[in-house]
């Protein structure tokens, strides 16, 4: 019996999903099983519909699919997302989920529920993150390698499904908003998050806006102006210090890109100042970054500039080599900002009791994985 059972579960692994296809993809598909070129635009269509806007995990589901179609498509394919190793709800409802890839590796999502029935989910766009900035833990990691779109858009999905938000119309939706503050740098991985956000924000689909989905990144700056003509998502930067100096060594991509070389890519973000905005994320790092004088130097570097700076307290990690900034510090940091215009609200610290917070992502699970085998 058990051999029976192995052989089917691993028959039914052989099938690729179409979850997380583009229309393009999703059509080339139905040219494998013998839909007629054609028409095969107009059942990728049908097929899109069903997956994006239903979330359905089924053929059966498809009834305006002709019958014997839906035959063909069930033994050839399935609607299948990766795999939830591992998922958390953390007191203050914010959600986690440790995702596993076709191939092993994980990666994790987390949704963050705001006031008045909205929320947003943080994607990764890599496994581990090639940049070693000396706060985050995520650059701790041994393994690195792109996502795929489909591997983006699946974390999307399974937030979906989890929050029971299918079919898309229900407009009383907790997921509204999309940030690429995971784990890795999107803008190293490009052309895989802009396939992903052609896919979250198509209107027949899971139809998350443009003006919704925010990629941040360390600074790529090369890639800046391209990702905003492509995409039209809302753009941050993860400055964290308004020196070269400084910069060189909390975010060592500043060697290769210096701020007048990123802020040169940032005033070139298209449509910038039309009513969109930058926001800035800056970490706040007990005597590091964190005094009046980095304040006024803030504000002097972002003129002229639409932005909205966002002060992130410091998540400690076990072996960091900084604090968090002491709490009054950072409202006379963020007082100082306010005075000049800005909005810079001071994030609270979302999700700690699940280890949710920004750039404790995955290398924890890890850790608190390897704890429990020592426990065991
Ligand atoms: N690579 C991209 C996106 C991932 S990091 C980028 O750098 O923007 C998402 C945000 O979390 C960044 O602003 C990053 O600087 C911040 N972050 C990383 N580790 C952190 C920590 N320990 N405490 C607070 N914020 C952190």
């Amino acid at each position: 019996m058990p051999v029976l059972l192995d052989h089917r579960s691993a028959a039914q692994n052989a099938r690729p999903t179409l979850v997380g296809l583009t229309r393009a993809e999703l059509a080339v598909r139905l040219g494998e099983i013998g839909v007629e070129p054609a028409r095969q635009a107009m059942r990728a269509d049908q097929l899109w519909r069903w997956i994006y806007h239903h979330g359905a995990r089924d053929f059966s589901a498809m009834t305006n699919v002709a019958k014997e179609l839906r035959g063909a498509l069930a033994d050839a394919f399935v609607l299948d997302r990766p795999t939830v190793s591992a998922r958390q709800v953390s007191t203050d409802g914010t959600r986690k989920w440790l995702i596993r890839l076709a191939d092993g590796a994980e990666v994790e999502t987390v949704f963050i529920p705001d006031v008045a029935r909205s929320g947003a989910l943080c994607v990764s766009s890599q496994v581990g993150c090639t940049l070693t900035c000396t706060f985050c833990h995520t650059g701790t990691q041994r393994l690195v390698r792109n996502l795929t779109a489909a591997e983006i858009v699946a974390q999307v999905m399974i937030a979906r499904d989890d929050l029971g938000e299918w079919p898309t119309s229900n407009d009383d939706r907790l997921l509204t908003n999309i940030v690429f503050m995971g784990m890795g740098e999107p803008l190293y991985n490009l052309d895989n998050v802009v396939a992903a956000i052609d896919i979250i924000a198509d209107g027949d689909g899971i139809s998350i806006s443009r003006r919704r989905i925010t990629v941040s990144t360390a600074g790529v700056a090369p890639k800046i102006p391209e990702l905003g003509a492509r995409t039209g998502a809302m753009l941050a930067i993860s400055l964290h210090a308004t020196s070269d100096e400084l910069r060189d060594q909390l975010v060592p991509l500043n060697k290769k890109y210096d701020l007048e070389s990123l802020f040169a890519a940032i005033r070139a973000y298209p449509s910038l100042g039309n009513a969109k905005r930058v926001t800035f994320e800056y970490v706040m790092l007990k005597g590091v970054n964190d005094a009046q004088a980095d304040a006024k130097a803030l504000v002097r570097l972002l003129k002229n500039i639409p932005a909205k700076i966002n002060l992130i307290p410091f998540n400690p990690w076990p072996g960091a080599p900084y604090e968090c900034s002491d709490w009054d510090v950072i409202e006379a940091f963020a007082a100082h900002l306010n005075r000049a215009g800005y909005a810079s609200p001071i994030r609270t610290p979302r999700g700690r009791d699940i280890l949710a917070a920004c750039g404790q992502l995955k290398s924890e699970t890890i850790k608190a994985r390897a704890s429990a085998r020592v426990d065991a």
